[in-house]
């Protein structure tokens, strides 16, 4: 989509302190971390939001999980919290599909 910043970072337009990359993913560090160590996944293709997520993404999405798990215990976390906000009033700002992977502090809950 030629207007959102993911699909952006994913063509590699916008310049993002990459952690991984492969055909189909990327992860990169968090702009404005909410934790010590707060990184995002997401799928170079675009998908809005978990609503969109189809079978044959399954695939996908577990790569992202994945991937998610391995570079926060390659990056010094063995405990970590996974979010996706999914809508405005859920706390979606970037409507293209990412993961959180936050961790380095003790996390709250419920969240806020
Ligand atoms: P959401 O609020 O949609 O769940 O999360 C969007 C996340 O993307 C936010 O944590 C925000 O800080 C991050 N973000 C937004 N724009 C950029 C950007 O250009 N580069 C990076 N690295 N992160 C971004
Ligand atoms: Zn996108």
């Amino acid at each position: 989509m030629s207007d959102c910043i993911f699909c952006k970072i994913a063509a590699g337009e916008i310049p993002t302190d990459k952690l991984y990359e492969d055909d189909e993913i990327m992860a990169f560090w968090d702009l404005d971390p909410q934790a010590p160590k707060h990184f995002l996944v997401i799928p170079k293709s675009h998908l809005r939001d978990s609503s969109a997520v189809s079978k044959g993404d399954e695939a996908l999405i577990g790569s992202i999980v994945r991937t998610g798990a391995r570079l926060a215990k390659e990056n010094g976390l063995d405990d970590y919290r996974f979010v996706v906000n999914n809508g405005a009033s859920a706390g979606q700002t970037v409507f293209h599909f990412h993961l959180h992977v936050l961790g380095g502090r003790v996390m709250d809950w419920p969240p806020g």
